[in-house]
């Protein structure tokens, strides 16, 4: 079968690789459409695992199943998440599903952007979703990305009525607007480089929006806010300068919540007196679990976010030369789809 390997963010090699085999109690899918995630395109966190198959967003059709497997058949469409926790240690037991040892050791074989790949046992169990008959494959890959913005939100204990201001309108910063209002926030501000971006924000229900070149998003907030600040602030943009100005946004009592990871050895300076008297919260969220994934589903399905206009290139598995490129460098893109055909 053929896979995108991936050597080097410029040099991704479509090869040949044998189909996984699989055990009684796994499953092995058809990949039909897997999305490109910014992690995918920070270079410092894979260097370390290259050569490797990339993918994380997958969806596909079941082409085998194990004799042991229950609840699934061959021909099912299916989303599959590529991690899953143990539900039985420490983290576990105090819910923190994405911080589990497990969590990291699970993983489809060989990724996502292979014309197969393996599930193993966990992930079947806990993990695997099927998908609507009616649900295209390419919208079911937004499962994983909506599932990590929704876990976001949540810890960030968002309310009816409050204000956010979100920095970074890229895909997630998107999802970030549509789920904040149906969270039943007040007012969002949204706050980009790129104007396409801002302009996508304000279709998806942005309240305000903001190019840091041209308007100072500290004097927009507190326009906006009768000069108190937001309730909470998520930064999806990977940049210190990202995180100063969104604790300068942050309300007293306000969340601030880290949605993207910086540069490893880039350092945000805190003041502990500060956040001591300004009591500002800092709320890191990584990743999804189980649950997040089956509200996600459900929001997509009742077609309550537009997924549709979230995805804006596609490209065949053969041309994941150029779906990386595109996420990348394309200033218009949002998110990028490989599909198998
Ligand atoms: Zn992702
Ligand atoms: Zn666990």
């Amino acid at each position: 079968m053929k896979v995108a390997m991936y050597y080097h963010q410029q040099d991704i090699r479509i090869e040949e690789m044998p189909i996984p085999a699989i055990n009684k109690d796994e499953i092995l899918v058809e990949m039909k459409a897997c999305g490109v995630c910014g992690s995918d395109l920070m270079d410092w966190y894979l260097k370390s695992r290259v050569p490797l198959v990339l993918g994380h967003e997958p969806a596909g059709v079941i082409a085998k199943s194990g004799s042991r497997v229950e609840g699934f058949s061959v021909g099912d469409r299916v989303f599959v998440h590529h991690h899953v926790a143990c539900f039985t240690c420490h983290y576990c037991m105090h819910e923190d599903y994405t911080l589990c040892k497990q969590f990291h050791k699970t993983n489809i074989e060989p990724g996502g952007f292979a014309e197969y790949f393996r599930v193993p046992a966990p992930n079947v169990q806990i993990d695997t979703l099927k998908i609507p008959e009616v649900l295209p494959f390419e919208e079911a890959t937004l499962i994983e990305p909506i599932g990590c913005c929704i876990r976001a939100l949540r810890k960030s204990g968002i309310q009816t009525g409050d204000s956010i201001v979100i920095i970074g309108s890229g895909t997630t910063g998107i999802i970030h607007v549509a789920l904040s209002r149906m969270f039943g926030a007040a007012k969002t501000i949204v706050s980009d480089l790129i104007d396409y971006r801002l302009r996508m924000a304000e279709k998806f229900g942005a309240d305000v929006t903001v190019n840091p070149e041209n308007e100072d998003l500290a004097e927009v907030v507190k326009a906006e806010t009768e000069g108190i600040g937001t309730d909470i602030v998520i930064v999806t943009a990977p940049s210190i300068e990202a995180y100063k100005i969104g604790l300068r946004v942050c309300r007293k009592g306000g969340k601030l919540c880290i949605f993207a990871p910086t540069n490893p050895g880039e350092y945000l300076q805190i003041s502990p007196k500060e956040l001591f008297f300004s009591e500002i919260q800092i709320i890191p969220s990584y990743s999804t679990s189980h649950l997040e994934t089956r509200m996600a589903l459900e929001l997509i399905k009742s077609e309550r976010i537009n997924v549709k206009e979230l995805i804006t290139h596609r490209f065949k598995l053969v041309e994941a030369v150029e779906a990386f490129k595109t996420a990348v460098e394309n200033k218009e893109s949002l998110k990028v789809i490989v599909l198998s055909e």
